[in-house]
């Protein structure tokens, strides 16, 4: 018998979450400010870095401009979770163990694994050799010190999504020496509705960047790309932000993963092969009325806190609530002082609404710096990170049969 059982104490149940990006940050914070009097769930936090990565200013990070510095140890100062600085090389869900540096090796009882997403560079050969991806604040750095040493030229930006336009106006703003391509397949914007795109296309315009969509890449060369009609496009840098691609442990481990890798959720976040484990951010592939959920910060931040309030439930007997989730809006920056936000429906299609112009590089500045703060404030008021949109009718997920 255990000295705490003979004690008459409850044993202790243990947490590991595995990464402190946007949503592991939030189960963090947010479960152990919530058994922080119980005495009887410990939480541990491992991550790569002791510094947060704002993912969202990675771009700013790509053209040198300074962002602040957040420790997420210091965060971590009295909330009585751990933090461990480490790599994960491997979980074993059979032992409930996860390997860090490979030589280290850590305990749960719960799960949360979080470790993020990163652009798919396998997915056009050459990209892995010759292109400079925002995967992380490092590589971000790497990339502003090449722009910086790059006295002319032309800078080609491979992936037309939401990361691709960022990047492309804020290179385009910061360096109006150098010429910006913008390559995809999709036109920028696609997804907003018509009068919000066309302000996103007209501001990329008078930032100077050339957009090209309707183009297919298929191959990265030391100077040039190559699209799939045979033309070379020169490109004295290129910058990769296409497709998403998580890491292979889960898989590796065994839990049930979707075609791209990530962890498959039951309705209350936890993996449907090994319920012992959640599944948070843009590791998980969580279903919703509307389909799968996919990564943005707006979503992952709530399923952090989510699958912290389940484990505090799961611990006082109860059972764990469905997790649902409606979009609510897509804020774009275009350089520091333009913008669009379009308005979203719950499934992420377009409303009529939007904002254009300063108002909406506000906005966006403002969404951008708010997961800091956000985890500051849950730190004494979880329920202060607990409220997001359900989504109504589009997150109702219809049983089967
Ligand atoms: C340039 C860029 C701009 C973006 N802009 C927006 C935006 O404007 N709005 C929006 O909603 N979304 C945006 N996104 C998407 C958003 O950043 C992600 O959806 C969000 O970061 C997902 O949060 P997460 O916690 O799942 O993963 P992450 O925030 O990526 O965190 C994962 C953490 O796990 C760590 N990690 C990974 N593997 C390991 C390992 N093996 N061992 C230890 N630690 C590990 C990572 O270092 C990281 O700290 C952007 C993404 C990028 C790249």
């Amino acid at each position: 018998m255990s000295a705490q059982r003979e004690a008459g104490m409850a044993p202790t149940h243990r947490v590991l979450i595995l990464g402190a990006g946007y949503a592991g940050m939030a189960a963090a914070i947010q479960l152990a400010a919530r058994v922080k009097r119980r005495g009887d769930v410990h939480v541990t936090v491992v991550n790569a870095q002791e510094r947060f990565t704002e993912r969202l200013r990675l771009p700013m990070t790509a053209t040198g401009q300074q962002v602040a510095e957040l420790s997420i140890p210091k965060l971590l100062e009295g909330t009585g979770a751990r933090f461990v600085h480490g790599w994960v090389t491997a979980v074993d869900p059979a032992a409930k163990i996860v390997r860090i540096d490979d030589e280290r090796v850590l305990h749960y009882d719960t799960l949360v694994y979080g470790l993020g997403s990163v652009a798919d560079t396998a997915a056009v050969p050459g990209v892995e050799d010759y292109g400079y991806t925002l995967n992380s604040a490092q590589d971000a750095e790497v990339l502003a010190d090449q722009l910086a040493r790059l006295g002319s030229g032309t800078v080609v930006v491979g992936g037309s999504g939401l990361t691709g336009i960022e990047s492309a106006a804020e290179i385009a703003e910061q360096h109006p020496h150098l010429n910006v391509a913008l390559l995809g397949r999709q036109e920028p914007g696609a997804a907003m509705n018509p009068k919000a795109k066309a302000y996103l296309q007209s501001a990329l315009k008078r930032l100077g960047v050339q957009v090209r969509s309707g183009v297919e890449i298929v191959k990265v060369l030391p100077d040039a790309v190559e699209l799939a009609d045979g033309e070379s496009v020169v490109a004295d840098v290129f910058l990769w932000t296409s497709g998403t691609r998580v890491s292979p442990l889960a898989a590796a481990a065994g839990l049930t993963v979707d075609e791209r890798g990530r962890i498959v959720t039951d309705a209350a976040l936890r993996s449907v092969s090994h319920p012992q484990v959640y599944a948070v951010g843009d590791a998980a592939a969580i279903r919703q009325g509307y389909g799968v959920m996919h990564g943005t910060c707006q979503g992952g931040m709530p399923t952090g806190v989510h699958a912290a309030v389940s484990i505090v439930r799961a611990q006082e007997g109860k059972q764990p609530k469905p997790f649902r989730f409606g979009y609510y809006h897509t804020p774009v920056s275009l350089g520091r002082h333009d913008g669009v936000v379009q308005f979203t429906h719950p499934d992420d299609s377009p409303r009529r609404i939007y904002l254009t112009g300063r108002i909406a590089a506000r906005y966006k500045e403002k969404v951008t710096a708010s997961p800091w703060p956000t985890y500051g404030r849950m730190k004494t008021m979880p329920a202060s990170g607990a409220f997001w949109p359900h989504g109504g009718r589009f997150t109702r997920v219809r049983e089967a049969g």
